[in-house]
């Protein structure tokens, strides 16, 4: 009696405890600013059934430079032995008002067998992945757990005391968990019903056998001292959740259930003419996932391996980033909280006063910012599905339409877009140049073409490119595709000036670009450029421009499957193929280009980072447009990660990569040796 009275109040005093903490959590969620992630229901139930139960991310067969299968699977078993005992904490907890106290249904006369023996084998594989989880914090101590210099100068100094408490929590309450079973067999030694449950436990039969062995008082005596150490550890480990890293216990379900769906490669509109703001800049400004975010980072560090910037000494690294911003809002949590009141009750549409200071800077310094290749690798290795991508450009948007602070080489980017409509600020009289003596139809005399074959800047602006550009229109020609190109009236979409923050040039860009498309009545549109490809395809219909949008390597498969071109296999070299984010991570084109690749007799082989896993060339977010320290360049590292490859070709589909990597190679010296070539390009050659 006694026993459930002091136990009572210890569940009471705990659980209050613990709901007050997640109330206070809840109300940051409910004061940070709106977005609407209640749509798509069953696509988001999927995503919890892949990624939260399935742990898809963490048992994903790894390349070996990411290293993650171990830990991946020592999470799935802690996560799932973890759900599987929360039956057994349940049962533990009954057992403090009755000996006698099963879960509905998992008596001795239903589930009960079959689960005591999952529970036993659980108990023991979880108690194994807590070893192997010490070894890597205390003998093995990998830069995913203890921080990725430079960047990440936090986690480098953190004692990381949490993470050894936590993990000595979850061993306690395995041993408990069976020494507690081991004792209840042999004080209920005469109890039928507790002999036959023995029969279905494997090890706490064989933790009873030892207890044998000491007298039946000291059996007692252990199995009532592992109750209680068991109980009492669950409730404080409880209220440790909503104070550490492991607040993901709760919040991962939640977190995966509410991510971007697809498209992911659309950057959410910014409303220019209803905003007084423009970006993000103070805490407050994150929206409820963005924080929910925030609560939700499991400190795992797969972001940071992943990320080019890490990889290449720049201050950025996307864990720091985001723990960054938690500690920044944890510290503000009262004062995020209080303005909500204001937010909701104000009336004549104000603005409440901003929270704290404008991190951007201070808190998250312009050149963090300006580090991110807006590549995605960071987002496609959080097992959680943490979105970094929107929260960086959102800050950007700040410091380019707020405060004009940007990298001085930018201005020129920016007034080349808007005075000649590229990125180089080439006369716009020269975008059709590329395709003299090629009688190339323009979609003014042609306007019926089934396809626009919409160029963009790199493929109509840039010497090497415009080499790629006239392959891909002969390809077209000789499988006798109908299409037509815009000629000068081609405008640039804008792309890069949305990833570098200047929403409002990209909008009047991609508007401008809408209106030709809509005056020529275009329907389908084909593309060599995968950051074309996916603003006109995603981020287009932003504006109501849809169109059927198709890449380059996807059409080129399709004519040779049906026979319109004829490619024989004769391009016989070991070629490797990198995959440009905006076609890989962004969009899932992965096949596709490789396919055609094969078609051409290319002997295609495979960097250590491909597909998923692959690397940023370097120019995307529009670092292409802002200079780089000569020791930390990502198109370097890359370049070498190709070489490891030993490729006589480097093939591309990007014609951004195709700058960065083939001045990879010119920087070491190799054009001799190896030819860095686009998919089009190979596959022109071989055609008849
Ligand atoms: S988007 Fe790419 S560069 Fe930016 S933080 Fe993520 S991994 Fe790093
Ligand atoms: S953001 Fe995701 S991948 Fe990065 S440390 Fe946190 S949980 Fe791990």
């Amino acid at each position: 009696m006694l026993t459930a009275v002091v136990f009572t109040l210890c569940v009471v005093v705990a659980l209050g405890v613990f709901v007050r903490q997640l109330w206070q959590r809840f109300n940051l969620l409910r004061a940070a600013a709106p977005v609407n992630r209640f749509d798509r229901i069953v696509e988001r139930l999927q995503a919890v059934a892949v990624y939260f139960f399935g742990q898809q991310k963490f048992v994903r067969p790894a390349v070996a430079e990411v290293r993650e299968t171990s830990a991946g699977w020592m999470h799935f078993f802690i996560f799932w032995g973890f759900t599987i005992l929360g039956l057994q904490i349940m049962t533990m907890f009954g057992r403090g008002y009755s000996d006698r106290f099963y879960l509905p249904g998992f008596s001795m006369s239903l589930l009960g067998g079959p689960y005591l023996v999952l529970r036993d084998l659980m108990e023991v594989t979880v108690l194994f992945w807590i070893a192997v989880a010490f070894v890597r914090w205390l003998v093995t101590r990998p830069a995913r757990l203890f921080g990725f210099a430079p960047a990440e100068r936090r986690l480098l100094g953190h004692s990381h005391w949490e993470a050894y408490v936590i993990l000595g929590f979850i061993a306690t309450i395995m041993l408990t968990g069976l020494l507690y079973d081991g004792s209840r067999l042999v004080v209920h030694a005469a109890d039928p019903g507790v002999v036959r449950e023995g029969a279905w436990e494997p090890i706490s039969s064989r933790v009873a056998r030892l207890l044998a062995t000491a007298s039946p008082g000291v059996a007692a005596g252990v199995g009532n001292v592992a109750w209680w150490v068991h109980n009492l550890v669950v409730l404080v480990f409880l209220n440790l959740l909503p104070r550490s890293k492991h607040f993901h216990i709760i919040t991962s379900l939640p977190n995966v259930f509410f991510r971007k769906l697809e498209p992911i490669g659309a950057l959410a509109k910014q409303d220019l003419e209803n905003t007084t703001r423009f970006g993000s800049s103070h805490i407050d400004h994150f929206d409820w996932k963005q924080v929910l975010d925030m609560f939700s980072c499991t400190e795992c560090g797969r972001c940071s391996s992943q990320c080019p910037a890490t990889a290449t000494g720049k201050p950025l690294a996307p864990r720091q980033l985001l723990l960054d911003l938690r500690d920044y809002l944890y510290a503000h949590q009262d004062e995020v909280v209080a303005k909500r009141v204001p937010r909701r009750t104000d009336g004549n549409g104000a603005e409440p006063a901003e929270v704290g200071e404008n991190i951007v800077g201070p808190v998250i310094q312009d050149e963090v910012l300006w580090s991110c290749n807006v590549c995605r690798a960071c987002e496609e290795s959080c097992p959680v599905m943490i979105e970094y991508v929107d929260k960086i450009v959102d800050m950007r948007r700040h410091l380019v339409q707020e405060e004009a602070r940007f990298p001085a080489e930018l201005t020129r980017t920016f007034k080349g877009m808007e005075t000649q409509s590229n990125p180089w600020g080439i006369s716009a009289e020269k975008r059709f140049d590329w395709a003299a003596g090629m009688d190339v139809p323009t979609i003014a005399d042609k306007p019926d073409a089934e396809y626009l074959y919409y160029v963009g800047c790199a493929g109509a602006f840039d010497d090497r490119n415009k080499k790629t550009t006239q392959a891909f229109a002969r390809l077209l020609k000789k499988a006798g595709v109908d299409f037509a190109c815009l000629g000068k009236e081609e405008l640039c979409n804008g792309e890069t000036a949305r990833r570098l923050g200047n929403e409002y040039l990209y909008q009047s860009m991609a508007q401008a670009c809408i209106e030709t498309f809509n005056g020529y009545q275009v329907k389908k549109i084909v593309v060599n450029c995968p950051h074309c490809f996916n603003t006109i395809k995603h981020e287009f219909p932003q504006f109501d421009g849809r169109y059927e949008v198709v890449h380059a390597a996807d059409l080129v498969r399709r004519l040779i499957a049906e026979g319109r071109l004829q490619v024989p296999p004769e391009f016989r070299k070991k070629t490797v193929y990198h995959d440009s984010c905006y076609y890989g991570r962004f969009n899932q084109v992965y096949d596709e280009p490789r396919d055609v690749l094969g078609s051409a007799g290319a002997d295609v082989v495979e960097m250590t980072r491909h597909k998923h896993f692959g690397m940023c060339c370097g120019a995307g977010g529009g670092r292409m447009w802002i200079e780089e320290d000569p020791d930390k360049r990502v198109n370097l590292l890359r370049t070498d990660q190709a070489l490891e490859a030993n490729p006589e070709v480097i093939a591309v589909s990007c014609p951004f990569c195709m700058t960065m990597l083939s001045d990879g190679i010119k920087a070491k010296d190799l054009e001799d040796k190896i030819q860095t070539l686009d998919v089009m390009e190979i596959v022109d050659r071989v055609t008849r």
